[in-house]
């Protein structure tokens, strides 16, 4: 294949980069605009390869054996941790950046020339960042209780300590390359320690911004890669992720109120709640599946606010028989998003999207909030923290200052979850024993299941 081909080819898929990224902007085109993306991956991909002088049938099989890995991680990852999957995949990323940058310094060495050696410090260092970052997210995303609130005095100088031990280890790659491995290796494997200690303090509930931003890295690695390899595709689609995965961050940081500079020198920290659960839960009182029927059944306005626990009981399909037969009776039924809710940005609409209900249907925060005097009935559908009022009252919880879905504010509330239990950011939610509260103590779906049941025979 001709260079000039080869370019042609790789403009080609820019511009379906482009298009499947602009499909992502709405759930309506999000499938089209993701098999778009996949499909640019592949045109470039395959292209590179036989410009390589690859022989068609290892092309083939390269396709096959990735296509596979592919299949069987989605099929591993259930939909309630595919954040988990987004975590490993960003890793995934920072880490091919690295060795290939790596591996590419060893064949070229000086001949990379000052550009290129620059680039190959940027992949090693952001790539190395992400590496580690990624995977600390994912064990934290899973919960591992070695790397809960791991915190130790002098973490901030220690991480700048790193930052410029990289730093220096880049501008020795730059201008000793006659030791340009030695120097990488030694940068790579700070940068790896660096992303460990970035991410390991941030408090769970921060993970949303963390996740964005470590995607925004990925792409940035491949990026500065694309700027060793001279491979125009990389350079562009790099740049896209990196775009796209900082105005994520931006969107994340306003969503839960934290500022950008926080987040980008990990100065985000656990926090904990001064309130007890004993003192919390004191007057907390339940209802059951007839109750919430009859309530709901009479209502004018119901707001349902989804969250991960609707993702973990797979209670979308349920919710949406729920939805049906509340408007069959003259109910007006509305979902109230949160940006956070779930454990990845836009969790609940991908599942309310796959079990078919309208996207007319779905508000978010701000433009539900203004009006949540007026609703009758609010159900809180496996959500915790991102209806947790203490977000607005106390100033040392983990999610202070977070905008919450205003539920309490409702003239009713009714809360479905399995128990008492703390959401992702570990604290007691005061909702649960409020005057207009009440517990539905359930699995999310089997508690819509029993109230469809019970609404059918109103
Ligand atoms: P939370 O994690 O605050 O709460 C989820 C609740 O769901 C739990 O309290 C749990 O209670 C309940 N639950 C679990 N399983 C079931 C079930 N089978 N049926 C019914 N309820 C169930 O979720 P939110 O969505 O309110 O908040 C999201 C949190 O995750 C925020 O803190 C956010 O910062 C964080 N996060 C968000 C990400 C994102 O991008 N969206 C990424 C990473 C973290 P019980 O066990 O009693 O049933």
């Amino acid at each position: 294949m001709s260079n000039d081909t080869l370019n042609i080819v790789y403009l080609v898929a820019a511009a379906l980069f482009i298009v499947g990224l602009k499909g992502l902007t709405s759930p309506r085109t999000a499938v089209r605009g993701n098999l778009l993306g996949a499909l640019a991956m592949l045109i470039a991909a395959v292209a590179t390869v036989i410009a390589q002088g690859v022989e068609l049938p290892w092309v083939l099989t390269g396709l096959v054996v990735g296509a596979a890995i592919g299949v069987g991680l989605a099929l591993w990852f259930t939909t309630d941790s595919m954040p988990e999957l987004v975590a490993l995949f960003n890793g995934f990323g920072g880490g091919a950046s690295l060795f290939v940058a790596g591996a590419y310094l060893i064949q070229e060495g000086a001949s990379l020339g000052v550009q290129g050696l620059v680039a190959t410090a940027a992949s090693g260092l952001i790539g190395g960042v992400t590496l580690s970052g990624s995977l600390v997210a994912f064990g934290k995303l899973q919960e591992w209780k070695f790397l809960k609130n791991v915190r130790f005095p002098g973490q901030q100088a220690l991480n700048a300590g790193l930052f410029v031990a990289a730093v220096g280890l880049c501008v020795g790659l730059v201008t000793d390359v006659a030791h340009g491995s030695l120097w990488y290796w030694s940068m790579a494997t700070v940068a790896l320690a660096l992303g460990v200690f970035l991410v390991v303090s941030i408090g769970g509930a921060d993970m949303p911004v963390v996740i964005a931003l470590l995607n925004s890295y990925s792409g940035l690695a491949a990026s500065a890669t694309g700027f060793v390899l001279d491979n125009t595709v990389l350079i562009v689609s790099g740049s896209l992720v990196g775009a796209s995965g900082l105005i994520l961050t931006k969107i994340m940081c306003d969503a839960m109120n934290r500022s950008l500079p926080a987040v980008l020198f990990g100065t985000l920290q656990a926090g904990s709640s001064a309130f007890s659960d004993e003192e919390v839960y004191a007057n907390v009182k339940t209802t059951t599946p007839e109750d919430v029927a009859l309530m709901t059944a009479y209502a004018e306005r119901v707001v349902i606010v989804p969250g991960y626990g609707m993702a973990v009981a797979q209670a979308q399909h349920a919710v949406r028989d729920l939805t049906n037969l509340l408007v069959e009776k003259g109910v007006t039924v509305e979902f109230g998003i949160h940006p956070v809710a779930g454990r990845m940005p836009g969790h609940m609409n991908v599942l309310l999207a796959e079990a078919d209900i309208e996207y007319e249907r779905l508000r978010e925060m701000e433009s539900v909030n203004p009006s949540m005097e007026q609703v009758d009935v609010a159900i809180v559908l496996g959500a915790n923290d991102v209806v947790n009022p203490l977000a607005r009252t106390d100033p040392n919880s983990p999610i202070a200052g977070m905008p919450i879905i205003d539920v309490d504010k409702a003239r009713r509330v009714v809360v479905v979850k399995r128990s008492l239990s703390p959401g992702f950011a570990g604290i007691p939610n005061p909702l649960f024993a409020l005057e207009n509260s009440r517990m539905l103590f359930a699995d999310g779906k089997q508690a819509m299941i029993d109230v469809v049941a019970a609404l059918e025979e109103t």
